[in-house]
């Protein structure tokens, strides 16, 4: 509520001067350049095996050249929930997204208790454009642009289920930033789809595995074409000072085509011994879209990719440990998941590259949280970390001389 009401007066405030500022000030000093990759759920087991095959070879890059590492989540980890605590480093409870649903209604942004990232970012000059974020819809109003992700309501739509609109489809709210970007977008990039597409039910999938499987892999392979585009233009067009980006296959994959094992609970040779590269196959996928992003960063940008959480096969509590079904679509037989009690099962993961970040080094355990990215972010624009926020600043990341430089800014 704090931001819906006081969004429009801070637009207001900042909007106009920074304008005039521009004009004024041709020679001021640039202000560091961020670009934020969000990959739900990305799975390290899955990926480590990858990284070794040399079949990332973006992100390969971005390990070489900066710091990496687990990233511990929240307990009940699920996308709106741990990407608000990116947000606002506040734990659920505090910033009002608990889940899929709160209180019967989707999570949406008018839920927000505490301050996002995206607003001190503005209030400080500092242009801003996201894209596809989870638990960014309705838009609210930002230095720069916003583009809804996971969540964003639209034809077809129920409650706390995910069903993946299209641009034209969105219902309920505003999926674009200044709304007149949204006319912008489908003369330019198209009707794309906004967040993936929802997984099968069981009914859809028996008798036809494996062309279900097959066609809804093509689909997500589509969507993941389009919201490559969408970043290439953005990123082209529209560049920001701090970018957001956000992907969701991944994660909607792993759900219902790990490649879990006979031994595993729930296999199910019909359905998981016919595509078993799928889930690997997406990060793989991911990676071309990484190669995209990292076509627009050149030496003075920071790079920031995090996994909000990882996924992993059902385990032995999950009987006592109820499994949140309806943020995947009620029937799917899900063979892996991430809500687990203890948020320490399924750690997210940090990957960070720019200015004064520590080359080809590794964060051990889960020293870095989901909690410490805002202040981290805040740190690089030298912006004063609020009292509210519960993480830290990753300083280990920086090499000692440009830590300065950048506690100076
Ligand atoms: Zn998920």
């Amino acid at each position: 509520m704090f931001l819906r009401k006081t969004s429009l007066l801070l637009l207001s405030v900042f909007l106009v001067p920074s304008c005039l500022r521009a004009q004024d000030h041709v020679a001021a000093k640039p202000k560091p350049r961020v670009i934020m990759v969000g990959v739900n759920g990305m799975e390290l087991d899955i990926i480590r095996p990858l990284l070794l095959k040399g079949q990332m070879p973006n992100l390969s890059h971005v390990i070489e050249n900066g710091a990496y590492g687990k990233l511990r989540t929240v307990s009940g980890p699920n996308c709106p929930r741990v990407y608000t605590t990116l947000f606002t480093s506040t734990n659920p409870e505090e910033h009002g997204v608990t889940g899929f649903l709160v209180g019967g209604i989707t999570a949406n942004t008018h839920m927000l208790k505490e301050e996002p990232i995206w607003s001190m970012l503005s209030k400080k000059d500092i242009t801003v454009g996201m894209a596809n974020v989870p638990a960014t819809f309705p838009v609210m109003p930002v230095n720069g642009y916003m583009i809804s992700g996971m969540l964003t309501r639209g034809k077809n739509c129920e409650d706390g289920v995910l069903c993946a609109p299209k641009l034209s489809e969105v219902t309920g709210g505003d999926a674009v930033y200044p709304s007149k970007m949204r006319e912008e977008l489908l003369k330019n990039v198209g009707d794309f789809y906004i967040d993936c597409e929802r997984m099968p039910s069981a009914a859809d999938l028996k008798d036809h595995e494996a062309e279900v499987i097959d066609h809804w892999l093509a689909k997500v392979q589509t969507i993941r074409d389009q919201q490559t585009k969408l970043f290439d233009y953005l990123l082209t067009t529209h560049p920001t000072d701090f970018t957001f980006l956000a992907q969701s296959c991944e994660d909607r994959t792993g759900h219902w085509l790990y490649p879990i094992t006979p031994f595993n609970v729930g296999y199910n040779a019909s359905i998981n011994s016919v595509r078993q590269g799928a889930f690997p196959d997406q990060y793989i996928a991911f990676d071309k879209v990484l190669g995209t992003i990292l076509k627009h960063v050149d030496e003075r940008t920071y790079v920031v990719i995090v996994s909000d959480h990882g996924i992993k096969p059902l385990r032995e509590f999950e009987e006592k440990d109820p499994h949140a079904h309806a943020d995947h679509e009620k029937t799917t037989p899900v063979i892996a998941k991430h809500d687990f009690a203890d948020g320490d099962d399924v750690p997210g993961s940090v990957f960070v590259m720019g200015p004064g970040i520590k080359r080809d080094f590794r964060l051990m355990g889960l020293a870095a949280s989901v909690y410490d990215i805002a202040p981290t972010l805040l740190y690089i624009y030298g912006i004063e970390q609020p009292k509210q926020m519960r993480g830290r600043v990753l300083s280990e990341v920086f090499t000692g001389t440009e830590n300065k430089v950048a506690a100076n800014k």
